[in-house]
């Protein structure tokens, strides 16, 4: 009978010691002297190596020749406790079965210490090393963190739909969707594109955003979030931004901004205390590697309550900061990142929540106050990352609603399922974006949102 693999995440077990095992995974580094070669065997379930000792006694040349690394290997043996540092358990091999050879002429991923730029040229390979498993562990564990929170509070999870005719988000640039000819675009009279030839029978695009379903969901089911892709032509090349991403929506009834504040921020920090529970061993490693106030800053983040500031407030602040900023400060600006990080990382050491913006650098749908200039929305502001949460209380009247609209000349032919909400059985409600990324950026101490998500998409990179 076949022994049962086990994974090298639950061979770290005292009770194991002494039985045989098969465990199978991929060569990190191969090393010794004539007599025993010592194999670090790595199989994706945790960022510990198991170290396979094979004597050479027993195990001819041509055995030995194709174990290199990268390559796959299937290994039986003993496992025992281990006489060297750096490991307690180790297996004494057996029986070896290579898989696959990795020809150490042309395998990429020989010695440690490649770029991170580099790497992202061998994204098909990357997550074969330590920093990008950890990372990728990391994000997976973040993402159940993610529907636990919800789930555990009553939260439905709606997905709705990638694919949308509605142009009025405004939240950003849109990427088309369309079966039609590029080289041979059927006309009307007047010589504009005749979108009623297309797949749809109107011109539709990639999501940017779920709010405007989730607002349905939320009038219905009390409380729904989605969690899915999402999409913007960002033409901006920053660490910050993806053209694809991740985004969590919540969209919640009869919530107000204060609700709202209160949800983004218990959100947030039951996902970094889910991590630091479950990642222990991949955060231990990015804090040692690259960034050893990581641990500190998730700690500190936990710890404090997060500031709640009105823009004024803020505004005011910067005005009278000592700091020159690049983008000159005053009263309706959209804040630069350079301020944002002024207010978290020099004025307040902590995350801020900013409320209350000018309504013309808002969205349509946020909530006016009743001073005529702002609206009800909130943007919460992390240390290293800036922007990590957008949202607002929705306007919930008809006619303010209405009238904001027409101020704007937001075309609302293809939104009028939108308005109905307000029409009928209107309530009070909230919602916010939080872009994954940012989150798994913040929680690994990674600098660039490309080194997060497996396979990023930015502008003239769609590679692999
Ligand atoms: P920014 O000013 O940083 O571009 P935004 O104001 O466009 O952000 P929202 O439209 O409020 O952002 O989106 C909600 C959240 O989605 C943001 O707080 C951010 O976490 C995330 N996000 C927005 N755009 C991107 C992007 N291009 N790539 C990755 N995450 C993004
Ligand atoms: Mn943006």
């Amino acid at each position: 009978m076949e022994l049962k693999r086990t994974k090298i995440v639950d061979i770290f077990n005292p009770e194991l010691v002494g039985s045989k095992v098969s465990v199978k995974g991929w060569v990190r580094t191969r090393r010794g002297n004539k007599h025993v070669q010592f194999v670090a065997l790595n199989d994706g379930s945790t960022i510990k190596n198991l170290q396979i000792v094979i004597d050479l006694e027993k195990f001819d040349e041509e055995t030995m020749k194709p174990i290199t690394t990268g390559s796959s290997l299937h290994v039986e043996g003993d496992l025992v406790a281990s006489q060297g540092k750096g490991q307690t358990v180790e297996v004494q091999a057996s029986s070896i079965e290579v898989y696959g050879t990795a020809d150490p002429d042309e395998y990429p991923l020989q010695k440690k210490g490649h770029t991170l730029e580099f790497l992202r040229e061998k994204a098909h390979l990357r997550m074969r090393t330590n920093t990008f498993g950890a990372v990728f562990r990391i994000r997976h564990h973040l993402a159940y963190a993610v529907h636990k929170f919800f789930n555990d509070r009553g939260f439905f999870y709606l997905n709705t739909p990638l694919i949308t005719a509605s142009d009025a988000e405004g939240a950003g640039e849109m990427f088309q969707v369309t079966t039609l000819d590029l080289n041979n675009l059927p006309r009307t009279e007047d010589g504009k594109i005749d979108y009623s030839k297309d797949f749809f029978g109107k011109a539709t695009n990639l999501t940017v955003s779920g709010q405007l379903e989730g607002e349905l969901g939320a009038t219905s089911l009390g409380a729904i979030y989605t969690f899915g892709p999402t999409f913007r032509a960002e033409n901006s090349n920053t660490p910050r931004h993806l053209a694809e991403f991740w985004m969590i929506e919540p969209e919640i009834a009869f919530y107000d901004i204060n609700d709202n504040m209160d949800l983004a921020e218990d959100f947030i920090k039951f996902c970094i205390q889910w991590a630091l529970d479950h990642c222990k061993d991949d955060i231990d490693f990015l804090n040692q590697m690259y960034d050893n106030t990581l641990i500190e800053r998730l700690n500190g983040v936990l710890a404090e309550n997060f500031v709640r500031l009105d823009y004024t407030d803020g505004i005011n602040i910067l005005l009278e900061a000592k700091k020159k900023f690049e983008f000159p400060v005053k009263w309706g600006i959209d804040l630069q990142s350079e301020h944002e990080r002024y207010l978290v990382e020099e004025h307040f050491k902590r995350p801020v929540i900013l409320t209350n913006y000018p309504k013309e650098i808002k969205a349509f749908y946020m909530k006016q106050n009743d001073d005529g200039k702002t609206v009800r929305a909130m943007d919460v502001l992390f240390p290293q990352i800036g922007e990590i949460i957008g949202g607002s209380e929705r306007e919930a009247d008809y006619d303010k609603l209405l009238n904001r609209i027409n101020e704007l000349n937001i075309p609302m032919k293809d939104m009028w399922w939108y308005l109905e909400t307000r029409k009928f059985g209107t309530v009070p409600h909230s919602g916010f974006g939080l872009g994954f990324e940012r989150l798994v950026l913040f929680v690994t101490g990674m600098q660039n949102i490309r080194d997060v998500i497996a396979f990023p998409r930015t502008p003239n990179n769609a590679e692999f």
